[in-house]
């Protein structure tokens, strides 16, 4: 976040004098106290300064990069994560690919009778599955898709950090947030990189609370 000249003045002075009363930080600044509160709720709501009942302010060293990377810590997939769009292991290769485009997404979670995850369909397995001149309505999802147990998943209550690790690491776009029952997953979520891409911007302008 970006400090105002002023806010920067007070984490000076807490720096060098605290713990010190809001009374005395507005005495050096020659405001009043009403003056600075706004700029007090900032400086601790944010995390750079701390307030102790009749003590007073104290700084809380810790940098701006310290304080976002905190923030960043925080969010949760659950916060972030997308409806999961699924389809059922016998619809067709070309059923697929018209759902990615009604959905516009760009990949789908594959479901058995019972409604757990055996597989993901992606852009890249419907094109490998169209080069090889078959006839795509008679070609079922299952037979293309990348298939349990080889699935990277996450779970609502993942750090979006670690699933955004996953990402990076399978080199994937996207994982099927689960609950996991017993040893079979049911899809509740989608969380791909357009979601951390939006958690990023809110971070940086400052929007998340
Ligand atoms: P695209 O095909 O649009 O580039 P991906 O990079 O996500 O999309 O997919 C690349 C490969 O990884 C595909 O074969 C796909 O089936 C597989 N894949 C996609 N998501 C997952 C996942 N969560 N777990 C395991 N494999 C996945």
């Amino acid at each position: 976040m970006e400090l105002s000249n002023r806010q920067e003045q007070i984490i000076q002075i807490v720096k060098d004098n605290g713990p010190i009363t809001g009374e005395n930080i507005a005495e050096q600044l020659s405001l009043t106290r009403a003056t600075l509160r706004p700029d007090l709720a900032i400086l601790t709501m944010a995390g750079f300064l701390d307030a102790r009942p009749r003590v007073g302010y104290f700084f809380t060293g810790k940098t701006g990069t310290e304080l976002l990377t905190e923030k960043l810590k925080k969010f949760k997939v659950e916060e972030y994560q997308s409806v999961p769009i699924v389809v059922e292991e016998d619809v067709s290769a070309y059923d697929a690919i018209c759902t990615m485009f009604l959905e516009d997404v760009g990949t789908l979670f594959v479901t058995n009778e019972f409604s757990h995850l055996v597989g993901v369909v992606s852009r890249k397995d419907l094109l490998r599955a169209s080069i090889g001149n078959q006839d795509l309505s008679s070609v079922p999802v299952h037979i293309i898709m990348t298939r349990m147990p080889n699935i990277t998943i996450c779970e609502p209550d993942d750090l979006l950090l670690d699933a955004a690790q996953k990402l990076i690491e399978k080199q994937i776009d996207g994982l099927p947030v689960v609950h996991v029952q017993d040893d079979t997953f049911e899809v509740i979520g989608r969380l791909t990189k357009t979601n951390i891409t939006k958690a990023l911007v809110e971070l940086g302008r400052d929007q998340h609370m």
